[in-house]
């Protein structure tokens, strides 16, 4: 590994298989590994756990002075302490999760809490807004897409894995809004960054999808991995 820090950024649209292409990447390099989209699932959740309306930010911002969310060392997602890694994937929380981050004072502190991850360590991160707002200097800024029919079909089977029963017509709804409210929010949309490499998934397996970006990470950085 190189001895600076580096920082590597993958931002897509909803289910394009940005977090398993970022853990493994992440693995081949010896990287730690963010999932800011937990993020803004684990404090979706913690709304609903709390009989608060996560459309309402006044009753989600109530959330903040208290907020602890934490990634243990096999990258499990802790709410206050608790994990809470296979609740935040059910479809109550995929349902909502847009609009508690189109919040800006949500997303303020969930940003200020991605900084501090990333503060002297080389890292993959994977969201919406990293190679443009939270990371915008990282070396190495990926947009990961697919069309909207494969990442449908693939969270699908994904949930389908995970015991999560829903009907893959109401994925693809799911999917769609998410992409809409993600793109359209104001403050920090889905967009790409001016400096960032498109890869598209479309056709690409997981491990194919994998070597892409490490390519992206050697010619821009030198950096190879490690195994
Ligand atoms: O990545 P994932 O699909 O789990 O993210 C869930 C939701 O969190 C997204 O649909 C988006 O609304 C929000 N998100 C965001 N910014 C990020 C990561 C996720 O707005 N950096």
């Amino acid at each position: 590994m190189s001895e600076k820090n580096i920082a590597i950024a993958i931002d897509g649209p909803a289910a394009a298989g940005k977090s398993t292409v970022a853990k493994k990447v992440a693995e081949r390099l010896g990287f730690i590994y963010i999932d800011t989209g937990a993020m803004y699932r684990a404090v979706t959740l913690a709304c609903i756990k709390k009989g608060l309306d996560p459309k309402d930010e006044a009753q989600a911002a109530s959330l903040l002075p208290s907020l602890s969310i934490e990634f243990d060392e096999e990258g499990k997602t802790l709410l206050w302490g608790e994990d809470v890694s296979c609740y935040i994937r059910q479809p109550i929380v995929s349902g909502n999760v847009s609009y508690i981050a189109a919040m800006k004072p949500i997303r303020l502190a969930l940003v200020e809490m991605q900084r501090k991850m990333a503060d002297s360590k080389s890292v993959v991160m994977d969201g919406r807004d990293i190679g443009t707002y939270v990371l915008p200097n990282a070396e190495v800024k990926i947009f990961q897409i697919a069309s909207v029919e494969t990442r449908a079909v693939r969270r699908y089977e994904e949930n389908l894995e995970k015991g999560i029963h829903t009907s893959l017509q109401e994925v693809e709804e799911d999917v769609r809004k998410r992409d809409y409210i993600d793109s359209h929010r104001e403050f920090a949309p889905l967009k790409p960054a001016s400096d960032s490499v498109l890869i598209d998934t479309s056709f690409l397996s997981i491990e194919e999808s994998v070597e892409a970006v490490l390519k992206v990470v050697k010619d821009k950085t030198g950096v190879v991995p490690l195994c």
